[in-house]
């Protein structure tokens, strides 16, 4: 093989991400996410979106805004971080937003109660070092962050960094409803970012203390909810399957007996099989009227909708789909990372990728790289496009490739003369077309966009 000839076949069969850590220093060498604060040796459980992140991330906020947005039953809202403490009295956040917190007083790990195999609590025995009789009795800890408002710092003046995005909803629901003249059902929705001082947090993006969430609080008549809710639960799934994740790799749990919430009338999370297990991607609730009832008994104002048809008033249900972006991110990330054994590369659908087409000059002689800059510049007006000019083609495609960028299109000789271009599919490693006329690269690249996964 010379220099300049890619390979076409792969090295074996494709496998899945088995360890996180591999993801955790491709995620850095390649621009998606960065430790946070690097340079002073980092801080737990922090992380930046770098260059490529920060791209991913917003196609999956935008595929999830386009979702609930689109629709003419959802108006999106951007409530602030700080809200009135009062809020989180009403929620149930300053009484009740604790996990069981647990120490091993021989080799010093922290636990959550309510995550440890409940046999080896019974007999107190640490799930990390076998010590028995080492685990202290579970002690309640607040998850909410706080800080202080103005100059002084007394209690008057504390505040909470909201630890859901969920009641900027509910406190907002008349003035959204009655300036968008919505009628029941509607729902609201918004993305931001959400803080819980998590005692175990980890598996890179999985569990942090600061995240993002981009929940949808859907308004219904009571006797409705139920319904509503079992329409929401299959939404959300076809949500994930859009997104380009293997139906195998996720699945439903429902929250049964001491797991639902106080609040909850039903609860299912939507769970994805990331490398450390099946565990929480999403979760859809029926909230019944509790946060309503609890804001409108708090703040002594009338929370109630006015059914003008029917000239009925009442406290709506709540269905709630609740979802980390970061989370969403990662199960995008573990889902279609591939290694072949020799070839890595993110099977990501081309809506999600960072970059959709990268351009290669074959060679920077004989007007190729001109050739190609201005097929960049002018591709850019209809994708985000990327080039690159150094090393072997081969090895351009394999930077692409772990990238997750899903076309590349090469200029070569034949390219100055014809004005065509090979056009190589990152997932089969082959050429699509033949050769590619360059007034028809948009339409055909565009095409394989739209029709991606039929
Ligand atoms: P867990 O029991 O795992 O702590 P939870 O049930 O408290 O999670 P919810 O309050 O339902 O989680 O939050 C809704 C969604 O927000 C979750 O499904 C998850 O995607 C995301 N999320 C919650 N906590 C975190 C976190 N610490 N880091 C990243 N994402 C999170």
């Amino acid at each position: 093989m010379t220099e300049n000839e890619a390979p076409t076949k792969p090295a074996g069969p494709p496998q899945d991400l088995k360890d996180m850590n591999v993801l955790v220093s491709l995620c850095k060498q390649r621009g998606f996410v960065f430790p946070s604060s690097e340079v002073y040796g980092g801080i737990n459980a922090c992380w930046d979106y770098g260059p490529l992140g920060i791209e991913l991330k917003r196609n999956v906020k935008e595929r999830w805004w386009r979702a609930m947005c689109d629709r003419d039953d959802i108006e999106g809202l951007d409530a602030a971080i700080l809200m009135h403490p009062r809020v989180w009295e009403a929620s149930g956040h300053v009484a009740g937003f604790v996990d069981p917190l647990v120490d091993c007083k021989e080799c010093k790990s922290r636990f959550r109660a309510d995550k440890i195999d409940p046999e080896k609590l019974k007999a107190n025995v640490c799930p990390n070092c076998g010590k028995k009789g080492a685990l202290t009795e579970p002690r309640n800890f607040n998850l909410m962050f706080k800080t202080h408002m103005g100059a002084l710092e007394d209690s008057s003046a504390i505040v909470y960094l909201r630890p859901e995005t969920a009641q900027g909803i509910y406190v907002n629901f008349l003035n959204v409803q009655q300036s968008s003249r919505q009628k029941i059902p509607f729902g609201i929705a918004q993305i931001g970012k959400a803080f819980r001082n998590e005692i175990t947090p980890g598996n890179f993006i999985f569990r942090t203390r600061e995240f993002e969430q981009m929940e949808m609080q859907y308004f219904v008549k009571p006797g409705t909810d139920m319904e509503w809710f079992e329409k929401w639960k299959a939404m959300r799934i076809q949500w994930h399957y859009d997104n380009g994740l293997r139906k195998e790799k996720l699945r439903f749990h429902q929250h049964a007996g001491g797991e639902l919430a106080h609040y909850a009338k039903a609860a299912f999370d939507i769970e994805y099989e990331f490398p450390i297990g099946w565990s929480e991607l999403e979760g859809v609730h029926n909230r019944t009227d509790f946060d309503l009832g609890r804001h409108q008994e708090f703040s002594g104002k009338n929370l109630q909708y006015f059914d003008e048809a029917a000239k009925e008033k009442y406290v709506p249900y709540i269905v709630e789909t609740s979802v980390g972006c970061d989370r969403a991110l990662l199960a995008v990330l573990c889902d279609s990372y591939r290694f072949d054994g020799d070839r890595t590369w993110f099977q990501m659908h081309p809506a999600l990728s960072p970059y959709k087409v990268a351009v290669f000059p074959l060679m920077k002689k004989g007007g190729m790289s001109e050739y190609a800059e201005k097929l960049h510049t002018d591709l850019k007006k209809h994708f985000r496009c990327t080039t690159d000019d150094a090393g072997s083609i081969g090895k351009r495609y394999r930077r692409q490739d772990e990238i997750g960028t899903p076309f590349c299109v090469t200029v070569d000789f034949d390219t100055i003369e014809k004005h065509t271009v090979t056009l190589r599919h990152r997932d089969t490693m082959e050429t699509i077309g033949g050769r590619v006329p360059v007034e028809k690269l948009v339409d055909v690249i565009r095409d394989q966009i739209e029709n991606w996964g039929r």
